[in-house]
Formats: structure tokens, sequence, C-alpha cells
């Protein structure tokens, strides 16, 4: 375990936020921001990542038939048709942390050109081997890219990062001006987490070494040369919640609305009301649900 200091501010006064688990979450006292205080080494992560136990359980979980292959590209339909609503039908991507590449290779069904890179030897390796994608081991600090990608996304990669900022610094070098960085990421500033508590699974520590808001999401941005275009907050919505528990892995409640109209159950047209009413009430309400969406760029001049 290691003492760190606030990654925005770099001071080391702080306050006691919540324990998770065992696990210490702190304020830092200067600039707000909420992070895991000690927290695991990196050696410690790698080792744990390493492990032979930890890679038998990836190989047990790792779709083994083309049919379970296609399931988990598909989960990733709502994402993709996001990508291609806002940037249209062609164009290249990079995707910071893509794990096996389930997204990349759905989004790739739709005409982009795609490239990505993860830490995990595994999942890069998977990625490759078995999607036949262009993935790279590693993490962007040590890879030179000789391609100028439209969008970049990191998706529910920040928390997880030892240094956040650095890594940002990196994306604000490699990113041209007219690209699009697009985050996804937990909001510790959500009506979810108060209704979750203790359990809201944004939290997740020791995996996640920070909890950023709204606030802080935008802070690390622009320390890092980028600046907010948009952020897009998904709506807390307690049907997503039920289905998500029920049916598992098939709903998240983290990906786009898209998702749930594709569900079996929406068929039904009680459900369909139940669904629309609960909608059009969290979003008077203004109920922010687990994650949200940052669009950012280059920062101008810079
Ligand atoms: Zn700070």
């Amino acid at each position: 375990m290691e003492y760190v200091n606030c990654s925005l501010c770099n001071s080391n006064e702080y306050k006691l936020f919540k324990e998770i688990n065992g696990c210490r979450l702190v304020k830092c006292k200067r600039c707000g921001l909420v992070y895991l205080n000690p927290r695991p080494t990196q050696q410690e992560i790698n080792e744990e990542y390493t492990a032979k136990y930890h890679i038998e359980r990836l190989l047990r979980q790792e779709p083994k038939t083309e049919e379970e292959i296609q399931q988990q590209i598909n989960k990733n339909i709502g994402r993709a048709e996001e990508i291609v609503k806002q940037f249209g039908n062609k164009g290249k991507l990079l995707d910071i942390g893509c794990s096996a590449g389930f997204f990349l290779a759905c989004l790739k069904r739709y005409g982009w050109d795609v490239t990505g890179i993860d830490i995990s030897e595994w999942a890069s390796k998977f990625a490759r081997e078995k999607l036949g994608l262009n993935v790279f081991t590693g993490s962007v600090e040590e890879i030179n890219f000789n391609k100028r990608f439209d969008v970049i996304t990191m998706y529910h990669i920040l928390e997880h990062l030892p240094d956040p900022l650095r890594s940002l610094k990196r994306v604000s070098e490699i990113i041209a001006y007219d690209a699009v960085l697009v985050i996804k990421g937990p909001n510790l500033a959500s009506f979810d987490r108060i209704w979750h508590g203790r359990k809201w699974r944004g939290y997740d520590p020791p995996r996640h070494l920070y909890y950023f808001t709204p606030k802080s999401y935008r802070t690390i941005l622009e320390k890092a040369n980028l600046s907010v275009q948009k952020i897009i907050f998904q709506h807390w919505n307690p049907v997503v919640h039920i289905m998500e528990i029920r049916f598992g892995g098939g709903i998240r409640a983290d990906h786009p609305p898209g998702a749930i109209k594709r569900s079996r159950i929406y068929k039904n047209p009680s459900f369909r009301i139940i669904n629309k009413m609960t909608y059009i009430m969290t979003n008077l309400l203004s109920l922010r649900g687990r994650d949200l969406t940052i669009y950012a760029k280059k920062r101008d001049g810079l």
C-alpha cells in the first residue's frame, strides 16, 4: 500500500470521506477531489492482474463459441450507435482501455476504422486473435501512434488510472485539434449514489482509485489542456435498475437508453407505459444516474 497526494492539486491534506469495505476514500481539503488513500501500489495492482487465479477466472469467463462472442459484441450496439449518431458513418477511432475489444468490434460493423489499447495482456491478445482487431498492449503513455484519430474514447478508465492527469496530458498531445475525446465514468455527485448508499457501484474500491464529480472532471481536463464541450447526464431510472438486477449483463444501466428498447420486455405495453412515466418523472426532478458522458476537445491556442 502507498499514501499519495491529490492528483489534481498535489495537496497532502485530506479528510475521511467514506470507508467502504475497509478501504479509505478521502476528500482533498484544497480542491475537493475524492480518492482512495492509502491505495495499492502499481506493483501490487500488476501482481493482482497477472496472478494465476485472476488469469484462470478470465479464461473461464472468456466467450468460447462464435455465438457467445457475437452476444458480447451486441451488448455494445447502444454505444456504437451513440458514436454514429454524434460523428457519422465513418471515421478513425482510438479506444483507450478497450479491454477485449467488443465495443470496437461492434463499431467496426458500422464502417469505422478502429484502434485499441489496453494494459491487459490477456484482453489485448483476445482482441487481436479472436476479433482480428488492431489493438496494442500497454498504456497510452508508452505507445506512439502514427495515425490521427477523429474520436478518442475512454470508457470507465479514468477512475482506474494511477495518475489520470498524466494520462490525460498524454491524450492532449496525441489528439488532433478537430478531434473529440469522449469520456464515460461514474458521477459521484449523482442521485444514484445517494440512492444506493455504500453499495453504490461507482465506488468499487480498491479497483477505483478516483471518484469524480462534474466539477473535478472539468478541472482535471482543463489541467490537461482539454476543454469540456458538453456533459450528458444519464437519467436515474428505477426501471433500468430493476432490469439490470433481474437480467444481469444483458441490460446495462450505464449503456445508452437504446439498450432497453431492444430488450424483449419492451414489447410489453404496460412495461412501456411504466418506463415512460418513470422517465418523465425522474426527468422532471432531474435525478442523475450513475454515469455521465463528457465530450472534450484540445484547448485552442495551446
Ligand atoms: Zn486536491
